[in-house]
């Protein structure tokens, strides 16, 4: 192996030594593996077919210059894109290639949470700027009017600000995501305090809320308020989905070992005796804004996050979710929480 060949292998991207023929003199592995085994000694031109990267290669030739291109490949089915630096070298170029990919990825994923964000404000901004216009202009001293205006005002702006609070949360969740919770709580406890707490919730939607909670305390390192809040979202929606008349099961139970954990866990189990879920919109529910009956989900003031909001919290108890449903058989949410550190 020559000293360029042995550089040009240690590079940590894909990258092509290029002569001032415009032939290639030496091409790593990282590169075999983007481009294609490139021929060594033939022209570049024969391995880096796109217009605009053959261009900056022949640029930074010509003019002794830096240049820099965008190149555009198929990973395995995907979209791969790469940044092309090109960087003159003894009359030659060297050339290097950047994933760009998850950036850009991560890019359009910000782009449309900002989307969903707007929209989502929007519709109940839109309703109260119509009140507000109403109630100055044609409904003026209607006291009966400005009453039921006022009281659809109410909602609209508690709307909003469930909304912000569970962008607040999800936000602080996913920013803690990487650090492991160091308390010990009751799971048990917990879950009770939270069946308790929404008694009243359930017996105005005419829903039965029971509980089978164990006698014992059952620890697990866990963040108390993260925790009160998955069990919140969860019974929350089973009461919302499971409708009039259901019934909404919570109970806590310890299982010895968890296969998937691979140690003993707490498992959380919210079962409802509603409509059930279509098993294609399963892989989906924790998606952010993802709902499956939008006008539904609003009408009982949900904003879309809850599920989102379950899942970075069980991922933070380095947890799992699992949801078992059927359509008209009713839906269960199971999370199984570790009850020891991993080693
Ligand atoms: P939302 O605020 O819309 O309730 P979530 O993230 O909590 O948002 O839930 C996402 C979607 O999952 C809901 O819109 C609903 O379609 C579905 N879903 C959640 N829980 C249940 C349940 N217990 N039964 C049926 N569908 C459910």
């Amino acid at each position: 192996m020559t000293d360029i060949d042995a550089l040009i292998q240690a590079i940590p991207l894909p990258a092509l030594l290029i002569g001032r023929d415009l032939r290639i003199l030496a091409a790593n592995a990282d590169a075999a593996a983007v481009l294609g085994a490139p021929s060594i000694g033939g022209h570049v031109a024969m391995t880096l077919r796109q217009p605009d990267v053959l261009d900056a290669i022949e640029a930074c030739r010509r003019t002794g210059a830096p240049s820099q291109a965008r190149h555009r490949g198929d990973d395995a089915g995907q979209d791969a894109n790469y940044d092309v630096s090109c960087t003159p070298l003894d009359g030659g170029v060297l050339v290097c290639l950047s994933d760009i990919s998850r950036a850009m990825q991560t890019d359009r994923m910000r782009r449309e949470f900002v989307a969903n964000v707007s929209h989502e404000l929007r519709t109940p901004l839109t309703a109260l700027t119509g009140f507000i216009e109403t109630l100055r202009g044609p409904a003026r001293g209607d006291v009966a009017a400005s009453d039921r205006f006022l009281a659809i005002m109410q909602d609209e702006a508690a709307r909003m600000e469930r909304l912000v609070q569970d962008l607040l949360s999800l936000s602080r969740v996913e920013g803690q995501e990487r650090q492991r919770p160091k308390k010990s709580v009751d799971l048990g406890a917990i879950a009770g305090a939270v069946v308790s707490a929404l008694g009243a919730v359930a017996e105005a939607a005419e829903v039965t809320l029971s509980s089978d909670l164990p006698d014992a305390p059952l620890y697990i390192p866990g963040d108390p308020d993260q925790l009160r809040q998955l069990c919140t979202n969860l019974i929350e929606n089973a009461v919302k989905y499971g409708g009039q008349g259901g019934r909404v099961e919570v109970s806590v139970t310890p299982e010895a070992h968890h296969p998937a954990l691979r140690g003993p866990a707490a498992i959380l189990s919210v079962r409802d005796n509603g409509a059930g879920i279509d098993p294609i919109h399963i892989p989906r529910l924790t998606e952010r804004f993802y709902r499956i009956d939008s006008h539904r989900s609003r009408q009982m003031g949900g904003t879309g996050l809850g599920l989102a909001i379950v899942k970075h919290i069980v991922s933070r108890h380095r947890g799992r979710l699992a949801i078992h449903s059927a359509l008209g058989e009713g839906s269960e949410f199971r999370v199984a929480l570790p009850m020891a550190d991993a080693p």
